[in-house]
């Protein structure tokens, strides 16, 4: 009786833990939906030095690397 009991919580422990991933992944793909349509694309920003993808709120030619502190100027667009 306490064996089948022992599976059963293992069998309820991972149920959990499977609904709480997919929950999470909801949330994150929501997120991610989210963020896409609410930055603009000129905001987003990649370095060249250690290729770290971050959003600067400014709509500038030049911006800090906020990881490496390197600059980054603007590739492509309208120039
Ligand atoms: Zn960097």
């Amino acid at each position: 009786m306490i064996k089948l009991q022992f599976e059963i919580a293992i069998f309820l422990y991972l149920l959990i833990a499977i609904f709480g991933f997919l929950i999470a992944w909801v949330i994150f793909a929501r997120m991610k939906v989210r963020a896409k349509h609410s930055a603009q694309l000129e905001s987003i920003w990649q370095c060249f030095i250690c290729t770290y993808i971050y959003v600067d709120s400014k709509n500038s030619r030049l911006s800090i690397c906020p990881r490496c502190k390197s600059y980054n100027e603007r590739e492509g667009g309208g120039r």
